[in-house]
């Protein structure tokens, strides 16, 4: 049997393309509508416009990634995004006929469906795996069963089970910041396959988005696109001081903007009032603001949001550990290298599902580990820290402005506390983070400003002993 951890589009889309090849499949999730999958709002970015080609999605793709993709993984996944586009809509989904721009690509590329995608697409796939009887059963993931370097099976809350191969879609790590865009996604799977022998690579890099309400309801990058307004409440529209592009500038320097507004007591709103046709263009956005009877001015936080770090993996999903495959958020192809190009998850998570049914049988070779640093990470057998000690820590060490004696007292209480999953991950985050002394794509260091070339490196974790 092949057990699928998780349910989001990396998930479903596995159990599909298993379930439809006549494997045995079996998912278990800690909740059929958690993760980030059933939030996403934009949609997928995928190069079919006539004046667009994977070629230019691949450059798009490598100059937000800052140096550190991995331009194999590129080129697979632009040009598998082409086939991944028609074989959706020939299994029956629907986007709207135009195609979306958002910041950072040069063109057209993003398929939507109104601004629920995430949603619509879960829904699809979830009633896809139901009609092919897929079982799906909620519990949740404990640890991997290994051993002599091969996973054979999972621990669950509700029991334990074999299996000849696990895929994990078990989602990032972003819901273990205070501010997050999404609620439960805590790295358990990332933990377990690390805690297992897995490699882990680019800890470091978290995105932050710049406009989110403080309780992680995000008000797409679109509304600013078309006319939304930053303001602190001093009435001050304060993008314009921090960048010439002002609210159109890159979603990072907004972040640091909006944080550093914060860190000076100020509070920041994000003001909707010249939006045009708001309800008709942005329902979601506008019932949102309808139930929790909100004008037009909206305090927002910064939150994070995405986190490119996690289990690396080649194209294929394939792991350090054999029978281990790893898919979507919760796996590191190097497609997203030091910053993710907007949309660019949903089908990392599509392209990913929906292939593996090609490569669950192919020889092991796992990811290449050449041309990283490899850095061994002891862990103790150690409580870990509550989840709300570790959440305000990570916003105040590990956030959106970094700096190394911060990193390094995060670090040090993490060192001796990190016996859950949440706290685990931190702990990579933080040394990660410390040990990356430049400041590079979502990556800012206050203390070390600048990018720098002896850092156009991946850091590749592995447990200590493993190896
Ligand atoms: C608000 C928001 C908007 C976004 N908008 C976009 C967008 O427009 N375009 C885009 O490309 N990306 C977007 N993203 C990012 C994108 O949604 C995610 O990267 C993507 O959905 C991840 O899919 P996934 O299947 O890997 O993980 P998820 O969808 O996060 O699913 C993880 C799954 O794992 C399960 N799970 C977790 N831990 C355990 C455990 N211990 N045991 C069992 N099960 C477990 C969860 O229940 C869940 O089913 C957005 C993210 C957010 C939060």
């Amino acid at each position: 049997m092949i057990v699928v951890i998780g349910s989001g589009v990396a998930g479903l889309s596995a159990a599909l393309s298993l379930a439809r090849a006549r494997y045995d499949v079996k998912v278990i999730t800690k909740s059929v509508t958690g993760g980030s999958t059933p939030i996403a709002k934009g949609g997928i970015a995928v190069p079919v416009g006539r004046d667009d080609s994977p070629e230019i999605h691949a450059h798009d793709t490598l100059k937000a990634g800052a140096g550190l993709c991995d331009e194999g993984a590129v080129r697979y996944f632009t040009h598998q995004a082409v086939k991944v586009y028609y074989q959706l809509q020939e299994m029956g989904f629907k986007f709207d006929p135009e195609l979306w721009l958002e910041g950072g690509h040069s063109r057209r590329r993003i398929a939507h469906r109104t601004d629920e995608t995430g949603a619509q697409l879960h829904r699809f796939l979830y009633h896809r795996a139901v009609e092919m009887d897929v079982r799906i059963v909620e519990a949740q993931l404990i640890s991997l069963k290994a051993s002599n370097g091969k996973v054979r099976g999972v621990v669950t809350d509700k029991g334990e089970i074999e299996a000849e191969k696990v895929v994990l879609a078990t989602g990032g790590y972003n819901s273990a910041f205070k501010f997050a865009t999404s609620k439960g996604n805590l790295g358990e799977g990332i933990a377990s396959a690390f805690l297992a022998g897995a490699a882990v690579a680019d800890m470091e890099f978290v995105q932050f988005h710049p406009t989110v309400t403080e309780d992680g309801f995000l008000m797409t990058e679109a509304l600013r696109g078309e006319g939304a307004k930053l303001i602190n409440d001093k009435g001050e529209r304060f993008a314009f001081a921090y960048d010439q592009r002002g609210e159109l500038a890159p979603r990072d320097v907004l972040a640091r903007a909006v944080y550093t507004e914060y860190l000076k007591g100020n509070e920041v709103f994000l003001d909707l009032s010249d939006v045009r046709e708001l309800d008709k263009r942005f329902p979601v956005v506008s019932d949102y603001l309808r139930k929790r009877g909100l004008g037009t001015r909206v305090k927002i936080v910064t939150a994070a949001h995405f986190t490119i770090g996690g289990v690396l993996t080649n194209v294929k999903g394939q792991t350090t550990l054999e029978n281990l495959f790893a898919i979507g958020e919760a796996a590191d192809t190097g497609l997203h290298g030091a910053n993710r190009l907007a949309s660019n998850s949903l089908l990392e998570g599509m392209v990913m599902g929906l292939n593996i049914s090609d490569f669950i049988e192919d020889d092991w070779t796992g990811p290449k580990l050449k041309g990283n640093d490899l850095i061994e990470i002891e862990v103790k057998q150690a409580e870990g820290l509550d989840l709300d000690s570790v959440k305000e820590g990570n916003w105040r060490h590990l956030g959106v402005i970094r700096e190394g004696k911060s990193l390094e007292e995060w670090l040090n209480v993490l060192k001796d506390r990190h016996g859950n999953a949440w706290s685990l991950v931190s702990y990579l985050a933080a040394y990660s983070a410390l040990v990356r002394r430049e400041s590079r794509g979502s990556h800012y260091r206050s203390d070390y400003p600048q990018q720098d070339d002896s850092f156009r490196k991946r850091f590749v974790l592995v447990r200590k002993g493993s190896v």
